[in-house]
């Protein structure tokens, strides 16, 4: 994640969910690697973000999974972290930084057993097929897999009636799956010509990163020679970080909710559970 102002405002919403329930003393391992092993002996990993005692939390940025959200890749990391620890059971937190929503639930180690077992035995069949999901993005075989490329030379998108809701269902669900594909391939030609390869017809071309300054540095070097009122005209506010900090100190409301504006609510298309694999 790239560390612009509103990245680190994002990221002290997500820091101010997981000091409600994880203590100021507590022992935090950050981004710890989490190991189960299958019945082959061989081992799977990944990197949880954050574990504290009975919590394990992970960030999410873009929409919101709907339900059950990413209880599958929780409960991997809480499988390996109870059986390391000797625990019967552990809170697992979903953090969508940039919905700003808390998802949590509580995970026993015979759910995580119960959920592990039943993914690595269907990874493990043979004739088991792969389905495309919500997590293909983040697939390591989203370049190739049939569940993303099968059969799409046969289709004619010419022949989706769009007006018809089941047919622009159907059309979504198959745009989603190429739309995988198509980021995929651009992510590798990036990689391609990034690592000095030639890719005819392409270039890179290097953007400047994103600028962030210290506000509290800025405005100790610059308020006396251009005045607060000046340097007030380049800043905007954090309302959640305001509204929190005035509620530590004062009991009434913040006495300005009155000017503060509001810009349209957008929408979000997400994906039916009833297109997730079981
Ligand atoms: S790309 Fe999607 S369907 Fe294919 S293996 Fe990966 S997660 Fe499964």
């Amino acid at each position: 994640m790239e560390n612009s102002v509103s990245d680190y405002r994002l990221i002290d919403w997500g820091i101010e969910q997981v000091s409600k329930f994880v203590p100021d003393d507590a022992l935090v391992d950050v981004e710890p690697r989490m190991e189960i092993t299958t019945g082959e002996g061989k081992g799977i990993y990944g990197y949880a973000d954050l574990i504290a005692g009975e919590h394990i939390v992970d960030l999410k940025s873009g929409g919101i999974a709907p339900e059950p959200g990413y209880r599958a890749q929780l409960s991997g990391y809480a499988l390996a972290y109870m059986e390391d620890t000797f625990r019967d059971y552990v809170w697992c937190h979903e953090l969508y930084i940039d919905a700003k929503y808390h998802r949590y639930y509580k995970v026993t180690i015979e759910e995580a057993r119960e959920t592990v077992d039943s993914i690595v035995s269907a990874h493990l069949d043979p004739d088991s097929e792969p389905v495309a999901c919500s997590f293909c993005k983040w697939c390591k075989h989203n370049l190739t897999c049939p569940a993303l490329v099968d059969g799409i030379e046969e289709e004619d998108m010419t022949n989706f009636d769009l007006t018809k809701p089941q047919q622009l269902s159907e059309a979504l669900v198959l745009a989603k799956r190429l739309k995988v594909w198509c980021e995929a391939v651009e992510k590798a030609a990036k990689t391609h010509l990034n690592n000095g390869g030639d890719l005819k017809g392409w270039r890179f071309q290097k953007r400047s990163g994103r600028e962030s300054v210290d506000p509290k540095a800025a405005h100790s070097e610059l308020y006396s020679r251009m005045g607060s009122d000046k340097f007030m005209e380049a800043c905007s506010v954090n309302l959640t970080k305001l509204r929190r900090i005035w509620s530590e100190f004062y009991q009434e409301d913040l006495p300005i909710e009155d000017l503060i504006k509001r810009s349209k609510d957008t929408f979000a298309l997400v994906e039916d559970k009833t297109n997730e694999p079981k």
